[in-house]
C-alpha cells in the first residue's frame, strides 16, 4: 500500500473523474435528473447505485467521505456540516430512550453540554476519568450501549486509556466510539486500539485552514451490529458491519438534515493533501514551545504529553506518531494573564485550534465560562490556564513571540 499523502493526493483521480479534473470538482447541485422515471425509483429504492438529493449525497462530499475512509483505514464514512452535527446525528441516530453510555469526562466543551442535553432526553450519560479502564469498566450496566472517548483531551490535553477502553468495549460487545480530531488519522488511528466508529472535526487539523466547518464519522467495519438491539429492520441488510454506519446516514443524516455542502467539503479535500506536512511542523514547534515555556519561572505548569512531566506521556509516546499540536499552561500569580496575552504578537489571541496560524484562548473566561467556577475547578481549569493550538509560522518566531510577552 502507498504512503498516507500519496493515497490523500491521488484519491480523487482514482474514480473516473470528470474531463481528467485533477481535483473533484465542486457540484452545486441539490437534486439530481433521470432520463427514465424508472432509474429514479432503482436509486431510491437502493437497488441501483446513483444521487438523490444533496441532503443525502453528493459527489463532492462522497470523494471527501472515501478520502476520510482511506485515512482513517475504515469501511465507509458519513460527512456532516460540522463536528457536532457528526457526534449528535450519530448519537441520536444508535440511541433510544432509556438507553445508557459512558463517555469521558475530559470532553470537547460543546460535546460535553450536548451530552447533558441528551440526558435531558432520556438518554442517560456516566461521565468517568477515561485515563483509567477501571473507571469506564466500574460505569457500565446494563443498559449501557456505547462508550466515547477524546484521544487527547482539550485544553488539558489527558490521554484516555485508548487501549484498554478498545479490550473492554469488545469483551462487553459495547460500540467503542473514538474522537480522532485532537490526533487526526496522521498521528494515530483508532482501528489500532479496535474503535468501532471514529469521530473527526474536519474544521481542525483534516481541513487545517481555518476556512471550512465539516465533521465525519467513519465506520471500522469491527462491530458486528446484529447484537445491536436498536437498529431499524428496514436497515439490517447486506453485511451487519454496515448496519450501523447505513442507520447513522439515513435515520441521522438524512432526517436531522445536517448535511455537509460541497463548497466546504473540496475546501477541506484541498487542506487534507497537507495534513501530514503540517502536523510534522506544527507538532515539532508544540514540543519546542511547550519546553521552553516548563523551564521558564513566569509559568507555573505546562500541560503537553511529548513532555516527561506530564501523567499520560508514556501511553503518547506508545500510541501516536507525535504527541499533538495543542498544549496549555498556567501562569504564576505574579504575571497578569491578560496583559500577557495583549502583548502576543504573532499568535493570535483566538478560539478555535487546528488553524495554520498559532491561536491563544484563555480557556476559564472564554469556552469554559458558562459552566462557572464549580465545574472548571472540578476539571481542573484554573483561571491562568492559556491554551495554544501551534501553526505552522516559523517556530524561531514563536518562541520569541512568547519570550518577549512573558519578559515585557
Ligand atoms: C472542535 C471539536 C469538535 C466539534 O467540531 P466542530 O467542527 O467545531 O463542530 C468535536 N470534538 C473535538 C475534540 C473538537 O476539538
Amino acid at each position: 500500500m502507498k504512503g498516507f499523502t500519496t493515497r490523500i493526493v491521488h484519491s480523487d483521480r482514482q474514480d473516473s473523474i470528470e474531463h481528467g479534473s485533477l481535483h473533484k470538482p465542486v457540484h452545486a447541485t441539490v437534486a439530481y435528473g433521470y432520463e427514465d422515471a424508472r432509474d429514479l425509483a432503482a436509486v431510491f429504492q437502493g437497488t441501483q447505485p446513483g444521487y438523490t438529493y444533496g441532503r443525502q449525497v453528493n459527489p463532492t462530499v462522497e470523494a471527501l467521505q472515501s478520502k476520510i475512509s482511506g485515512m482513517e483505514n475504515g469501511l465507509q464514512t458519513v460527512c456532516f456540516g460540522t463536528g457536532m452535527a457528526a457526534i449528535g446525528t450519530m448519537l441520536f441516530a444508535l440511541l433510544r430512550n432509556g438507553d445508557h453510555f459512558v463517555s469521558s469526562a475530559f470532553l470537547f466543551g460543546n460535546t460535553n453540554s450536548l451530552f447533558n442535553s441528551f440526558a435531558a432526553h432520556g438518554v442517560d450519560v456516566s461521565f468517568v476519568d477515561a485515563t483509567s479502564v477501571d473507571a469506564v469498566a466500574q460505569a457500565i450496566n446494563e443498559r449501557t450501549r456505547l462508550v466515547f472517548v477524546e484521544t487527547i483531551a482539550n485544553p488539558r490535553t489527558q490521554v484516555s486509556d485508548l487501549a484498554g477502553v478498545g479490550r473492554l468495549c469488545r469483551e462487553r460487545g459495547l460500540v467503542y466510539v473514538v474522537d480522532n480530531t485532537m490526533t487526526s488519522p496522521y498521528l494515530f488511528q483508532p482501528a489500532a486500539v479496535d474503535a468501532s466508529l471514529v469521530v473527526n472535526s474536519l474544521t481542525k487539523y483534516i481541513g487545517g485552514h481555518g476556512n471550512a466547518l465539516g465533521g465525519a464519522i467513519t465506520e471500522m467495519g469491527r462491530f458486528d451490529w446484529s447484537t445491536f438491539s436498536n437498529i431499524y429492520d428496514t436497515y439490517q441488510t447486506g453485511a451487519p458491519e454496515k448496519w450501523g454506519i447505513t442507520q447513522i446516514k439515513k435515520k441521522g443524516l438524512r432526517d436531522f438534515g445536517a448535511a455537509l455542502g460541497p463548497e466546504a467539503a473540496h475546501h477541506i479535500a484541498v487542506g487534507a493533501e497537507t495534513l501530514a506536512l503540517r502536523m510534522e511542523r506544527q507538532c515539532a514547534t508544540a514540543m519546542a514551545m511547550a519546553s521552553y515555556l516548563e523551564s521558564h519561572d513566569k509559568v507555573k505548569r505546562v500541560y503537553y504529553p511529548g513532555l516527561p512531566s506530564h501523567p499520560q506521556h508514556g501511553r503518547a509516546e506508545a500510541l501516536f506518531r507525535h504527541p499533538g499540536a495543542l498544549f496549555s499552561f498556567e501562569l504564576t500569580a505574579e504575571v497578569d494573564i491578560w496583559a500577557f496575552m495583549n502583548r502576543l504578537e504573532v499568535v493570535v489571541k483566538s478560539s478555535n485550534l487546528g488553524d495554520n496560524r498559532t491561536l491563544a484562548i484563555p480557556v476559564a473566561h472564554t469556552i469554559y465560562f458558562e459552566m462557572g467556577p464549580e465545574r472548571r475547578a472540578s476539571m481542573g481549569i484554573d483561571d491562568s490556564l492559556i491554551r495554544i493550538s501551534v501553526g505552522i509560522e516559523d517556530t524561531d518566531d514563536l518562541l520569541s513571540d512568547l519570550q518577549q510577552a512573558l519578559e515585557g
